[in-house]
């Protein structure tokens, strides 16, 4: 007994740990000198300010190369009707080429530990989205990356089958927001990943999917005010454009 009122202090603090709000950097940390949205220097940036993971997005050219950029464009091409070689090189604003999400995986492979956050555009042809999930899912598998992956898009139908072919215990989650946490379950996704408007209009939502084993990610949330709020609801990631300015919310880093 008197052990273990030793480390109530320990179990304690790992508790409040684990229940921690979680910074995700959207499109990774690109909001630093030389850097671009979904650019490899904003996943090693988002790296090395130590968030917990880095977000970014893909869409795969109809030859099946898979490119990361939020934009359905780059320079005016549009990357899902595109041929990877018109694709390839493409510059984006800070100078870097656009990446393919396998160039990316190796920098993460070799040079960081974050989560990494894979958002799956909808493409408009479903059967090339089907296509695009077996190429994501073979890459993350090709890099051993598959237990630093979490998935997350606004396409139900590419939600689904990301549930049903990655590998068992991968967490999927679902944008849209439409989507309640008893259907989130019943789907077997890994919780919402929902605007923070979302969870202002449903607040309950967070307990519910913590109640069914479920969490909960709020975007894009770039003001202190609304990450306070966040962090008070108990909502597990909240992925910003701000990572210092959340981070410094955060009771860890006092
Ligand atoms: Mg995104």
């Amino acid at each position: 007994m008197k052990r273990l009122i030793l480390f109530l202090p320990l179990i304690t603090l790992w508790l409040a740990l684990g229940a921690q709000t979680q910074v995700v950097a959207h499109r990774g940390y690109w909001k630093m000198a030389g850097s671009a949205q979904n650019s490899i220097s904003s996943l090693i940036n988002a790296n090395e300010f130590g968030c917990w993971g880095s977000e970014f997005d893909v869409w795969m050219t109809r030859d099946g190369e898979v490119f990361v950029n939020h934009d359905a464009t780059i320079n005016g091409i549009e990357i899902q009707r595109a041929l990877a070689r018109d694709v390839r090189g493409q510059k984006l604003p800070n100078g870097e080429p656009i990446p393919t999400l396998d160039q990316l995986l190796q920098v993460a492979q070799q040079s960081t530990t974050l989560q990494l956050v894979c958002e799956l555009k909808p493409h408009s042809d479903k059967q090339q989205e089907a296509q695009a999930v077996k190429k994501i899912l073979k890459l993350f598998k090709k890099y051993g990356l598959e237990h630093r992956v979490t998935y997350i898009t606004f396409s139900y139908p590419g939600m689904r089958l990301l549930i049903q072919q990655a590998p068992q215990g991968t967490e999927v989650y679902y944008l849209n927001g439409e989507l309640s946490p008893a259907d989130l379950k019943a789907l077997g996704a890994a919780g919402a990943d929902y605007h923070y408007s979302v969870f202002q209009r449903h607040p309950q939502w967070v307990g519910q999917c913590h109640q069914l084993g479920m969490k909960t990610n709020a975007w894009t949330v770039n003001d202190a005010a609304t990450m306070q709020w966040c962090i008070d609801q108990g909502i597990d990631f909240i992925t910003t454009n701000e990572p210092e300015l959340l981070q410094n919310l955060l009771p860890s880093s006092h």
